[in-house]
């Protein structure tokens, strides 16, 4: 056991660096995981984290409310919900006698580092503790409750925050962690009233979460497609009233059987009057004569599992918070850690604050345009697309007639979530600016059996009503298919030029890539198919060149999370259970990698790995050791993720036999295939609105480049077949074809996957936090392989280990 470093006076410097957590604030989804990967990330750096209880509460009362914590405490935390070590609000800690009590009790505990996962007020409290910090050792001082050399070694406090809140208001980052399960809970209702609304023909009001930011509003209406929305950083005029019942009869006119209108409770006009659910809905009454409803989801929406996005960066920021403290110094200022699309950095913390701020201030002062400026360049653009698929026909939108494009739309491939809501934002788009939306049905044989002499009804243009509906569906209304154009090029081109085809917009996975890559190289041959292609990769398996992320991903891992739960639970009632389950994802170990960070897998086998006797012998035997050690503590289950094409020979039931046999009747193994149940249900949040987003920036990239284009313009440039994805921290568009295009310098055309997969390091952050013996850990002393009985954490149990090397181990140094 680690000696206690508490004293009440003169606290020697703690052996190791002491790292405390806390949740503070309005509780989300994924605070825990943010507790379990800092906790277990510090135990394999070599320090020793504590948990504060009941957030800065904790901190003011010391004693049993900060408590160390091992490695198995946190067993389990990633898929709950809530937090497990409480939030509380603290009066306390808003004053300086507070903080000073605060400060006293880390230094007792010799905890010299804090990571703080909480909203705006929690993080402004971080950041004023951190400015006075010096100020309150001197306090402690000169009050005689400390000795200077007490204080000495935590001169310098060490802060990082990590931003948990439902309602996404933090500026500098996309997401917060809960955001995205607490609009999932809310899609999963919305979507649950338009089916009875629209059996009854019923207006709805439905008001969410979000005092000073309408995130969840905007994207909960883009999300099932409600027709108006109130949020506060963009309010209405006075006399909202009218135009939102404009909107309203011309969306009943359409034919819309039913009405939703979404409002944040901080919804306001333009001269900050309040605007009430109660208010919108006697105008929906009253004006229309609508049987209308109003419905307050109140605290539905913090409650609940986290969806696979908020494990996946609770995981990850709480691993890149505690990197953050490792490496910070007095003179660097003190992060927040915010995601960029797809890229997790670390941000100023007191300048994310100040920002945020500045967009309530920004609001109060009636400066709205200056508020949606504020809140990030993703808002309004969110907002400004979710408008065009609301408003009625505006003809200041249209282009001219020489600008005008007819846009074929197909589906390639298996269907993913999102391909639906992808064709809709594009139709809508298309509409809005008088190009004429072409939709091919079942894929590139659709298009091939349907020529002039056989008019199968394949192509044909698309009405906002034949697609309005499609904003929540999942698989592929148009029909998707495998076959390419390759197959018959001939009857392909034919069709194009039939058809007058301007541009083709492809949605689907590898084979959409494939098939537009087929598509330009025929153009030579086929004057037909001189088009701008644009492929919106849209893939349960994420992967296609040019992207980190494809539609339907979210979804898929979502379900498969959801799968892996209930199979892990299903063990507790019985034995203790090892279950191997097979993902989907070809010769990509994307989803399983990604499943396996968000589900705390024990070990995840992939195709760019394989699968050897070896690694199957360690992994056994850490199995053996971590059951032992679990001393009946936890029943539930443990998982091991194989993807579908790891290894021919050991197959997902070879792999369960195998530890089956070996287990000796200590524990049971299991193989599960999850299968096409993986694709999901109805779309996730995520991949709806990003589908939204993508698919515009699609529309306007076609239009901004080649409306009005000639044939020998679009041929001139390699950005008339382009591939949109999200890089790091920035949406781009990548050429196909060209020297450094996609397909000469990105693809693994034999493994249909990209050359060099983003994803890949985060497999060894997998293993990190399941404590998986690395295959390539050696001991320091005598440089032999460690064995899989070696306990993780490294190196903290191994001191205490006597191996069979003959010495104790110490330490180990890792191969690679
Ligand atoms: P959130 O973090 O979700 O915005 P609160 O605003 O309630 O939630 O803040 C949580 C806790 O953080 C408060 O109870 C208080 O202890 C602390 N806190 C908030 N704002 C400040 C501040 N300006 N100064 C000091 N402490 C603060």
């Amino acid at each position: 056991m680690a000696p206690t470093h508490e004293m009440s006076n003169g606290v020697p410097p703690p052996r190791k660096k002491r790292i405390g957590v806390m949740t503070s604030g309005g509780d989300s989804q994924g605070m825990n995981g943010v507790v379990r990967s800092v906790v277990r990330m510090s135990i394999h750096m070599g320090c020793e984290p504590y948990a504060i209880y009941e957030g800065y509460d904790g901190l003011v009362q010391g004693g049993d409310l900060i408590k160390q914590m091992k490695w198995d405490d946190v067993r389990g935390f990633l898929s709950r919900g809530g937090t497990l070590i409480g939030t509380k609000r603290c009066m306390e800690f808003y004053e300086r006698p507070g903080r000073l009590v605060a400060a006293k009790n880390m230094i007792l505990k010799g905890i010299d580092a804090l990571i703080i996962c909480g909203g705006d007020g929690s993080l402004t409290g971080a950041d004023k503790f951190r400015s006075e910090w010096p100020s309150l050792l001197q306090e402690l001082v000169e009050k005689g409750d400390l000795t200077q050399e007490a204080v000495e070694p935590y001169k310098h406090l060490n802060i990082c925050g990590l931003v948990g809140s439902i309602d996404n208001d933090m500026s500098g980052t996309d997401a917060t962690i809960g955001c995205f399960s607490s609009l999932e809970r809310i899609c999963e209702m919305v979507d649950a009233v338009f089916d009875t609304a629209a059996s009854h023909k019923r207006g709805f009001v439905i008001e969410v979460m979000g005092r000073h930011c309408g995130w969840l509003a905007l994207m909960a209406s883009i999300a099932t497609g409600a027709d108006y929305v109130f949020i506060p950083e963009k309010p209405p005029a006075p006399g909202w009233e009218d135009e939102m019942c404009q909107i309203v009869t011309s969306h009943r006119e359409w034919g819309k059987r039913r009405t939703i209108i979404i409002i944040s409770e901080g919804a306001q006009d333009t001269e900050l009057e309040k605007i009430t659910a109660d208010q919108v809905v006697k105008v929906l009454t009253d004006r229309l004569k609508l049987d209308t409803r109003k419905t307050v989801l109140g605290h539905i929406q913090r409650g609940g599992l986290p969806s696979y996005y908020d494990r996946w960066l609770s995981t990850l920021q709480g691993v890149e918070a505690v990197n953050a403290i490792l490496d910070s110094t007095p003179d660097k200022p003190t992060p927040v850690i915010t995601i960029r699309e797809n890229k997790i950095e670390r941000s100023n913390l007191e300048e994310c604050v100040k920002l945020t701020k500045s967009v309530a201030t920004a609001i109060k002062e009636k400066n709205f345009e200056k508020a949606m400026h504020l809140r990030d360049v993703e808002f309004k653009e969110y907002f400004n697309s979710y408008k065009l698929t609301t408003s009625t026909e505006d003809p200041r939108m249209k282009l001219p007639k020489d600008k005008q494009m007819r846009i074929a739309i197909i589906h390639v491939g298996a269907p993913a979530g999102g391909m639906n809501p992808a064709t809709r934002a594009a139709v809508a788009y298309c509409l809005s600016r008088g190009h004429t939306p072409i939709a091919i049905h079942n894929g590139f044989p659709g298009l091939q059996r349907h020529h002039a002499d056989k008019p199968l009804g394949s192509v044909r243009n698309v009405s906002w009503l034949d697609v309005d509906p499609w904003v929540n569906e999942g698989g592929s209304e148009l029909g998707t298919n495998r076959g390419l154009p390759a197959d018959d090029i001939a009857t392909t081109a034919h069709c194009f030029e039939l058809y007058k085809f301007d541009a083709l917009f492809l949605i689907g996975g590898f084979e959409a890539f494939t098939a537009a890559s087929q598509i330009r190289k025929h153009r030579d041959s086929y004057p037909a198919l001189r088009i701008p292609l644009m492929v919106l990769p849209a893939t349960v398996s994420n992967n296609v060149p040019g992207t980190e992320y494809s539609l339907g991903s979210d979804t898929c891992l979502n379900t498969l999370i959801g799968f892996c739960d209930a199979i892990r639970q299903s063990a507790s009632a019985s034995r203790r259970r090892v279950f191997v389950i097979e993902t989907q994802g070809g010769k990509s170990g994307y989803l399983a990698t990604m499943a396996g960070l968000a589900i705390g897998a024990l070990a995840v086998y992939i195709p760019e790995e394989g699968i050897n006797v070896h690694m199957l012998a360690r992994d056994i035997e850490f199995l053996r050791e971590n059951f032992k050690n679990d001393r009946g503590a936890s029943r539930a289950g443990k998982i091991i993720l194989r993807n579908e094409q790891a290894s021919e020979t050991y197959t997902t039931q070879v792999v369960a036999d195998m530890i089956k046999e070996e287990a000796r009747g200590r524990f049971e193994s299991k193989a599960a295939v999850p299968g096409h149940y993986q694709q999901g249900g109805k779309p996730s949040p995520m991949d709806r609105i990003r589908a939204l987003r993508m698919s515009i920036k699609c529309m306007q990239f076609l239009e901004d480049n080649f409306a009005g284009k000639s044939k020998d313009e679009i041929m001139a440039t390699e950005d008339s077949a382009v591939v949109i994805g999200i890089q790091g921290s920035q949406v781009l568009f990548t050429p196909i074809g060209g020297e450094s295009g996609l397909e000469a310098k990105e693809t693994d055309w034999k493994a249909r996957r990209p050359l060099n997969e983003f994803w890949r390091p985060l497999k060894s952050t997998v293993d990190i936090l399941s404590g998986r013996p690395k295959d390539t850990d050696c001991c320091t002393e005598c440089g032999k392989v460690l064995s899989g009985d070696i306990p993780q954490p490294l190196p903290d149990v191994l001191a205490a280990t006597k191996s069979s090397f003959g010495h104790p181990l110490t330490a180990v140094y890792s191969k690679d």
